[in-house]
């Protein structure tokens, strides 16, 4: 089909295709932290680190609980303040995103620095998928302003149901 590579940028760029090498990608993507950090005076300690990665090694967002849950394997002593420190040193980063709707954290998969993604969240089994989408978001922005609201840099949230559970 000659029309069908043309319609495809449309959707937007699927983000942490799981396609791809994921060890290759976590490095990638943690390498950019490290870089983003120094670029901004930040200092990833170990901590921070350590919930970034155990964030990088899910493929859907994470609650805060069942993040200390699995910090508490490395650090016994974890309380919820430390993975909140952690989580909000994270995502004043913009390595991490959180997803209100199912009230938790997911490692943002793109390295455009101040993004704003476009997550597609499974009711069913809370699969999220982070997607680079400007046209949406410039869409959104541009309605709001009409009405004199500025839009915040959060991921836009959609609901539905993913591919493998209409299956
Ligand atoms: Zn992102
Ligand atoms: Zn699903």
């Amino acid at each position: 089909m000659q029309g069908a590579s043309k319609t495809l940028p449309e959707a937007g760029i699927l983000l942490g295709m799981r396609t791809l090498s994921s060890v290759k990608q976590h490095t990638a993507l943690a390498k950019h932290a490290e870089a983003l950090c120094l670029q901004e005076g930040m200092a990833m300690t170990p901590l921070r680190r350590e919930v970034y990665e155990l964030l990088l090694a899910h493929d859907r967002p994470v609650g805060a609980y069942d993040l200390l849950e699995e910090l508490k394997a490395k650090r016994p002593k974890a309380a919820p303040v430390t993975v909140y420190r952690a989580l909000d040193f994270l995502l004043e980063l913009g390595v991490v995103h959180k997803v209100h709707a199912l009230n938790a954290f997911a490692a943002c998969r793109g390295m455009e620095t101040a993004h704003r993604g476009l997550v597609l969240i499974c009711r069913t089994c809370r699969t999220s998928v982070e997607l680079e989408d400007h046209k949406v978001d410039n869409t959104i922005k541009r309605s709001a302003a009409a009405h004199g609201f500025e839009t915040s840099d959060e991921p836009i949230e959609v609901l539905g149901m993913c591919s493998l559970c209409r299956a």
